[in-house]
């Protein structure tokens, strides 16, 4: 009796998996005949769905749901309409609604900051200028064409950093594009570098009207993303064009003419202040104070 209970359990449990078929042990006639008395195996010539269909009524009645067949369902085919021996013996399953939008991916806008938002750190000067893009943090925001972050090489250890953008820069999104920084592009060639190799930016990235100084809280809102932007490039030198670009860097110290042409620190990087190229447009009489400044980058930036 105990071997019959297990070959039973065994006979059940290869049933239960969908493998009656693969039973290729003998059974014992007892137990041949309680199993086809219950439809689970069959008899001599019957087939299997013939088994499967003896075997219906002992089902769990499905959801009316589910059993009705959908009309155009290539599935059913001939047969629709009659329940289907498969369905019958599933378990219930739980309706999966219909998506009330097309699964197709969506691309993501960039995050960008909004008025009042902390600032996160960018992991790359692109992320940074996108992040930005909108920035409405000072009155500037609202006056520019268009934003003036920085252009330049990302990698480069070599920095120029000027107070804002001027009307062109405005209009190209350039920084120092006019006839300053046309006289900027010199300086940098004077290094023996070109423009390209180095990164140039501004203290603000909107520009002032009528091209003044940015005032304290202008400086103050756009201060992060120039922070943000000197911590990712992590220079060996900082230029300091003027007076603006001096004192942001390094709050105590001197007007330009008398700090031009010294070495002070900010963080990791050396500041070298210079003139502003606007101011030497307007004075050239002290290009030539311009020109030994440049020499003491060069000698900082490559000797030391
Ligand atoms: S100047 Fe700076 S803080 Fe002001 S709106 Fe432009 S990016 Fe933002």
């Amino acid at each position: 009796m105990r071997g019959e209970i297990k070959q039973l359990e065994r006979a059940l449990r290869l049933y239960a998996g969908g493998a009656e078929h693969l039973l290729l042990e003998p059974l014992d006639l007892e137990l041949q005949t309680a199993l086809q008395g219950v439809g689970l195996l069959a008899t001599k010539g019957q087939t299997q769905a013939q088994t499967q269909r003896q075997q219906t009524p002992l089902a769990m009645p499905l959801p009316a749901t589910r059993l009705q067949p959908e009309p155009s369902s290539p599935a059913l085919g001939a047969g629709a309409g009659q329940p289907a021996p498969a369905l019958a013996t599933a378990a219930p399953q739980p309706q999966v609604p219909e998506p009330l939008l097309p699964l197709e991916p969506i691309s993501e806008p960039e995050p960008q900051l909004m008025p009042g938002q902390e600032p996160q750190r960018a992991g790359s000067l692109d992320a940074l200028h996108v992040r930005y893009l909108g920035c409405m943090n000072c009155g500037l925001g609202s006056m520019r064409k268009n934003l003036v972050f920085g252009e330049g090489n990302p990698a480069a250890k070599l920095v120029f950093v000027g107070e804002g953008p001027g009307e062109e820069e405005d209009r190209q999104g350039r920084p120092f594009v006019g006839r300053a920084g046309q006289l900027l592009t010199q300086m940098i060639c004077s290094l023996g570098v070109s423009r390209d190799s180095v990164y140039i930016c501004n203290v603000v990235k909107c520009r002032p009207p009528g091209n003044r100084n940015p005032e304290g809280p202008e400086v103050a809102a756009c201060r992060p993303i120039l922070e943000q932007q000197l911590e990712l490039l992590a220079p060996k030198v900082i230029v300091a064009l003027g007076n603006v670009a001096l004192h942001w860097l390094v709050p105590d110290a001197g007007g330009i003419k008398k700090m031009r042409g010294s070495l002070l620190q900010y963080g990791g990087s050396k500041v070298i202040p210079t003139f502003h190229p606007s101011y030497l447009l307007r004075s050239p009489s002290d290009l030539s104070l311009a020109w030994r400044d440049m020499k003491l980058v060069r000698q900082v930036f490559f000797l030391r």
